[in-house]
């Protein structure tokens, strides 16, 4: 079991410790989707070696307000170094999928993934999209530069759309400026976000190139009527036989019943993983840790490799069992602290600033609820994703979501809910009072917290002093020291 270790800094830039390398060097190979193998040294010899040099501003070891957290101060598990590899592979890994013939496609944050990975198309929800971008922009850049090229990006987008748009105009910004070579725009429209339909609309006039299909979604999202089904499944075939187009191959229902197999694994792996970590008496790791995986998880690994990021999140199972049982507590996370749910969409408080008041992040319910499906493997690949897309708990209306939601945090012993929106996002933004209001009427304590951060990753004076506060009332200690 690997007790927690504090990354070196040199000249400026952290780096994982030597003494991580032996133990590192006996763990197993990373199996891809393509059925290549990594191993441990290539894995090290990249993240001490060619990561830095390629990436410097991913390496700072400070924090940097537009780019946000980039490496951790401290390696909690063996297999974290991995999630790390995946992370800072994404370029290349994209790379090769788009040689071997995939298109590289934005989505937006609610589907399930499974039909694009199956028509063999790279699905880049907006922040997977936006990290793309970063990295497409990084190479050889320090982070001052990189945050200034951000910035400038953000400000472009909204300077052309309007200012309270969305945090995700940083990726259509991008797009349109051709950052990242997108071939598709193909969404699923009516789900749980007001501006994705909205910039895609923008992009016909900028990107007239761009091919676009928005997936229609019914309204009442009953999964019980089969034509809803029907219909959301017809639409689905329509977007593959496009994307077959610019592939130039037939996506058969084979190939989509292997891509939900592989969908479903992975999920299981990162749902055991979250239970684990939360039915522990105090956290084993570091809140910040297993939201990256769940994010990554809800994300399929960034849209690049969900069969890697199984594997990985076995392994962080097989080490965090162990440290559950030792009673192992994160080396940041409270004795006492206030365990909380993070509600909303694309928008939460940064959990290392949660866990610095004397907070801890149980999960996210925009991630955990597509995380729950476990799409039906036989029969009609296309009804199958329709109903299980349409089955999300954070997909139904919002008193019944926000009842969920209080049941997910009672079995998990939360004390309470921060419901976060981004300014500018119409539909959370609409409903946040609702989700508290009824989250309180059962009797779980719950704030609602807009966020302005438009796609950078501070969390502001303001944001930190009002849940520092929910947390004191919570009755959470912060760490001290
Ligand atoms: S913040 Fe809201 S409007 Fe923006 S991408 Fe997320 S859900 Fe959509």
């Amino acid at each position: 079991m690997l007790s927690s270790v504090k990354m070196e800094v040199r000249d400026g830039l952290l780096r994982f410790p030597e003494q991580l390398k032996d133990q590192f060097l006996q763990t197993g190979d990373l199996p891809l989707w393509d059925g290549r193998r990594v191993s441990p040294a290539q894995m090290w010899y990249f993240l001490t070696e060619e990561a830095p040099r390629s990436f410097p501003a991913f390496y700072a070891s400070k924090h940097n307000m537009i780019m946000g957290p980039s490496l951790p101060f401290h390696v909690e598990l063996l297999s974290q170094l991995k999630l790390y590899y995946l992370r800072l592979t994404q370029r290349s890994c994209a790379e090769a999928k788009r040689k071997a013939g995939w298109a590289l496609t934005l989505v937006n944050g609610g589907p399930l993934l499974d039909l694009y990975f199956g028509a063999h198309v790279i699905p880049m929800r907006p922040g997977s999209m936006s990290s793309l971008m970063l990295m497409e922009s990084a190479e050889g850049q320090g982070a001052t530069d990189l945050s200034a090229t951000l910035e400038g990006i953000i400000d472009d987008g909204a300077s052309r759309t309007c200012s309270d748009v969305c945090r995700q105009i940083r990726t259509h910004s991008g797009i349109r400026r051709r950052l990242v070579s997108v071939d598709l725009l193909a969404p699923y429209t009516a789900m749980r976000c007001s501006d994705i339909a909205y910039l895609v609309e923008w992009q016909r006039a900028g990107r007239m190139d761009l091919p676009k299909r928005l997936i229609d979604y019914p309204w009442d999202h009953d999964p019980s009527k089969p034509w809803k089904v029907k219909y959301v499944a017809q639409s689905q075939r329509e977007t593959v036989k496009m994307i077959d187009q610019l592939t130039g191959r037939h996506t058969t229902d084979e190939d989509l019943r292997a891509a939900i197999i592989q969908m479903n694994r992975l999920r299981k792996a990162c749902r055991e993983l979250l239970r684990l970590w939360r039915a522990a008496p105090l956290p084993p790791v570091s809140s910040q840790l297993l939201n990256e995986c769940e994010n990554k998880a809800h994300d399929a690994c960034q849209g690049a490799d969900p069969v890697a990021l199984a594997r990985v999140f076995l392994e962080m199972h097989d080490e965090t069992k162990e440290m559950v049982a030792h009673g192992v507590r994160g080396i940041t996370v409270s004795p006492h602290p206030a365990r909380l749910w993070m509600s909303g969409s694309c928008a939460s408080p940064q959990a290392t600033a949660v866990e610095r008041s004397g907070g801890v992040v149980l999960g996210r319910d925009d991630r955990w609820g597509s995380l729950l499906a476990n799409v039906d493997e036989d029969g009609d690949p296309y009804d199958n994703i329709a109903r299980a897309v349409m089955s999300n708990p954070y997909e139904q209306p919002a008193e019944k979501r926000a009842l969920w939601l209080v049941e997910e945090a009672r079995q998990t012993r939360a004390n309470g809910i921060i419901f976060a929106f981004q300014w500018g996002c119409n539909y959370q933004a609409a409903i946040s009072r609702l989700m508290c209001d009824v989250a309180k009427t059962v009797g779980m304590p719950a704030i609602n917290l807009e966020m302005d951060s438009l796609g950078r990753a501070s969390t502001s004076e303001q944001i930190n002093n009002r849940v520092t506060a929910f947390i004191e009332m919570l009755g959470g200690v912060a760490v001290s020291g």
